[in-house]
């Protein structure tokens, strides 16, 4: 290479995900792709890979990103279509089973169930022991990973792109405005303004040459090559195996099998920075740590108890907290890109990342929602790379050990507790666990405090035991008032001249109102996608405060980063989340408890809906909006956290006589479900707008510019095509919905739930569904639970109406 250079887009990183980048960067048009390697292609986790790719995943954009890299490696000639097999070892698993294939058909891939015995004539070596049903999913299979990344690559070169292998990236250069201009190698320098970061285990180090934050920690994975039995021997056209229970997978070879897992206490290496001179090669292997995988797949494959080892593999992969991959551009640092954290699914999902990336740098967006992928939704808390490295051995251990919907991460706890904490231990507080915070699901009064984990493996797939205790802190709320602690909301202050312009872009709703204004909004991208689902209050005339979910602040505030252009006044965004505790409190009662507080007026009239006012609450100072998820009268208070025991416990005791009661978040889901509220990442997403989800009323068309107002404007003329929907599914007993699961109509495909919740008042199982324009209240669908059509009934959004909140 020479000294100095020019290149239209710089992909970092020679293995699979950087292969398939370059060839879609190419293919979209970029001219003078540069793919820089520091060893040979394939030095990383790529070589390493037992090439087994299913397109069988409960998430529509990880099912299609699978789906087309199945499409791409078959146009290569790199792909044997053999089939694949997941088995049920147990009868939780069956169920499991048959929930993600109502998952999978509500998302369009259609898959089967067999019993044990046509899995058995699907693949006569397995033993049908224990095995009560698999999926067969006829169109996967496994390909060679040294032969496919080549051909990748191969392809790249033709339509242009260079292959540079023997280079280390040693540095990146940044404008004096942020912009990417260069990167630096071992072999001279390379001018750009884009750079893509596919560096596998090693991307936190690359992209902290430009500054940015990169979650994920190396984590080891082990594979074998088991010798072939006498009188044992497999087909060469076998397909792959997953079996969950028993933690491994595997495909035939040389008549023996490749057989991996996953290990139930998984090692991390390398947390605080991988080595550059680690060029791939296989870690010692650790036998013992093998060994239960060994037994695992012994019980599937008898014969293979005597099969010898070959070779024992031991290489880790990039891990991410949430085993989610890291994708797209870089906030605050225009022209650097993601495509990294691959977390185990390097082959899956290399094809669909490679495409979306390409469409992110040539067109600005992605046609799939690629929201839980953003790389820059982890936050400050993640920077701990115990903390990170904790989540990410969590993740792995779960990646076939069936985790139940409900269960709560258990490792890594706790690593961030409120002002209220031990408020809420000492009214016996079940404690989950968001963005790192311990959050209060239920209480269990009278009992003493814990942390939730695996809860559900001890109930599994029925009505949950802490069920009634939800509807006693329901009842509070609805009938009484309940109050909680919501100090983990994510809070971001949005200041500067350039705050209202930036807001009033990115916000279907308006947001020039008078300080003191709270309003609810979307924020929507140029297609009228959802992109967050926030209330921005007005503090001042250039201070705005941003509230949304937990899990979401680092998400929008990146988000938020991005929508800034040049020329724009200038706009401060910085998160404020720890700054305040937040005391939500709501109910009928919610104004009488409120006004023996305070000496503040809180009337109807001194204080209306939607609006922010500061309050004192005997030595405190609170920002109270009267706002509400739960469909009541109500406040939530923006309080210093050093004073929040002391107005929780004024709270609590002003509360007394009308029977307040601490609530969990567990509770929210059927309280707001009842009145029709919606879950941003659920309910709305990048692919749903507005419009569709009953939210038209949030957005103001008379505001003469916003982010996809034209997209939103066609769309009403047009009129939509489907409509989120209030479903009530069964009767009144618990039935067990999680989300996800297939809607049918006349055994038609026609939808799938998004949020499910138990509403105690309405005495219904509650779940939304985006269905045909043409299904509206008062019609009746089928949702597929477990393998059964249940009934559902179409309802009002509202199944409760929202009578208390004019108050
Ligand atoms: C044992 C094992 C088995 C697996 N089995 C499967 C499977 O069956 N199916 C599946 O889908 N996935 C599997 N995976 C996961 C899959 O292999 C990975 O997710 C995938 O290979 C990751 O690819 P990558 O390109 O992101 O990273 P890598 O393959 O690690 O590539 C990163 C590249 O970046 C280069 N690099 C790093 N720093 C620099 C620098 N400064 N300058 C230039 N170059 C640099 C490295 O040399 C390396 O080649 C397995 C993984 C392991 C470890």
């Amino acid at each position: 290479m020479d000294r100095v250079e020019r290149a239209g887009a710089v992909v970092v990183g020679g293995g699979i995900t950087g292969c398939s980048v370059a060839y879609h960067l190419a293919k979209a048009g970029v001219r003078d792709v540069r793919l820089v390697e520091k060893g040979e292609l394939t030095s990383g986790s790529t070589c390493h890979a037992a090439g087994l790719v299913t397109q069988f995943n409960p998430s529509p954009t990880m099912m299609r990103f699978r789906r087309y890299s199945i499409e791409l490696y078959r146009e290569l000639g790199v792909f044997e279509t053999v089939g694949s097999l997941r088995f049920a070892s147990s009868k939780e698993q069956l169920m499991e089973l048959q929930r993600t294939a109502s998952r999978a058909r509500g998302i369009g891939l259609d898959v089967e169930l067999v019993s044990a015995s046509e899995a058995a004539k699907l693949m006569p070596a397995i033993s049908t022991r224990s095995l009560y049903g698999a999926v067969w999913v006829p169109g996967d299979g496994h390909l060679d990973p040294h032969t496919a990344s080549h051909a990748l690559a191969r392809a790249a070169r033709a339509l242009g792109a260079q292959v540079v292998t023997g280079v280390r990236v040693t540095g990146i250069e940044r404008s004096v405005r942020g912009s990417i201009q260069a990167v630096v190698t071992d072999a001279g320098r390379i001018e750009t303004e884009v750079v893509v970061v596919a560096g596998g285990i090693w991307a936190p180090q690359i992209a902290a040459m430009a500054g940015a934050q990169v979650v994920s920690t190396p984590v080891d994975h082990q594979h074998a090559a088991l010798r072939a039995v006498p009188g044992h021997e497999l087909p060469g056209d076998m397909p792959c195996f997953r079996d969950p229970d028993n933690l491994v997978y595997g495909k035939s070879e040389a008549e023996g099998v490749i057989l991996g897992g996953y290990e139930p206490d998984p090692v991390a290496r390398w947390i605080d920075g991988v080595p550059w001179e680690h060029s791939g090669t296989s870690l010692p292997p650790d036998q013992a740590r093998f060994e239960p995988l060994l037994r695992g797949a012994a019980r599937r494959f008898p014969f293979l108890g005597e099969a010898g080892i070959v070779k024992l593999v031991c290489h880790p992969d990039a891990m991410t907290p949430d085993a989610n991959p890291l994708l797209g551009p870089v906030p605050g640092v225009r022209g650097l890109y993601l495509a990294a954290g691959l977390s185990l699914n390097g082959f899956g999902g290399a094809g669909g990342i490679g495409r979306a990336i390409a469409e992110w740098i040539t067109g600005g967006e992605t046609e799939l929602d690629l929201h839980p992928y953003r790389c820059w939704r982890f936050g400050p808390v993640h920077r701990d790379h115990r903390y990170a490295a904790e989540l990410a051995r969590e993740a792995y251990r779960y990646y076939y050990f069936l985790r139940y919907p409900y269960d709560a991460d258990d490792w890594g706890r706790p690593r961030r507790t409120g002002a209220l904490h031990t408020r809420m231990q000492d009214l016996g507080a079940v404690f989950g666990a968001k963005h790192g915070w311990e959050r209060v699901d239920y209480f269990e009064p009278g009992r003493p405090w814990r942390r939730a984990g695996a809860d559900q493996r001890a109930f599994g797939w029925t009505r949950p035991p802490y069920f009634d205790l939800l509807a006693e802190e329901h009842s509070a709320f609805r009938e009484r008032v309940g109050i909680i602690d919501m100090s983990s909301f994510g809070k971001i202050e949005v200041t500067g001249p350039g705050a209202l312009p930036l807001l009033e872009r990115v916000a279907g709703n308006l947001i020039d109102r008078p300080a003191g204004s709270v309003v609810y909004t979307q924020l929507l991208e140029r297609d009228g996608g959802i992109a967050a689902d926030v209330t921005i209050t007005r503090l001042g005339e250039e201070h705005f405060r941003v509230v949304t979910g937990a899990g979401y602040v680092n998400s929008d505030l990146g988000w938020l980063r991005l929508q800034m252009k040049d020329g724009d006044r200038h706009v401060d965004l910085r998160e404020s989340t720890e700054d305040f505790s937040v005391i939500g409190m709501w109910g009928p009662c919610a104004r009488d408890v409120l006004e023996r507080a305070t000496n503040d007026d809180v009337s109807d009239e001194g204080f209306p809906f939607m609006q922010a006012r500061v309050i004192r609450i005997g030595g405190a100072t609170a920002l109270a909006q009267r706002v509400t998820y739960v469909g009541e009268l109500g406040w939530e208070l923006y309080l210093e956290p050093e004073w929040a025991e002391q107005v929780w416990d004024r709270l609590m005791a002003a509360g007394r006589t009308s029977g307040i009661r601490p609530g969990g978040y567990r509770v929210l889901e059927g309280l707001r479900m009842e009145k029709g509220y919606r879950y941003y990442g659920t309910d709305l997403t990048l692919l749903d707008n507005p419009l569709e989800a009953g939210l038209g009323f949030c957005v103001r068309f008379d505001k003469p510019d916003f982010n996809g107002r034209d997209a939103l404007l066609a769309v009403r003329e047009r009129g939509i095509e489907r409509r989120l929907r209030t479903l009530e599914v069964g009767g009144e007993d618990y039935v067990p919905i999680y989300g996800g699961e297939a809607v049918h109509r006349g055994g038609e495909v026609i939808g799938r739930l998004r949020s499910c919740g138990y509403g105690f008042t309405a005495r219904r199982n509650l779940a939304y569904a985006y269905l045909p324009i043409d299904l509206k209240a008062g019609g009746n669908v089928e949702v597929e639970v477990f393998g059964q059509m249940v009934p559902a009934a179409i309802t009002t959004d509202a199944v409760v109406q929202r009578e208390h909140v004019k108050g």
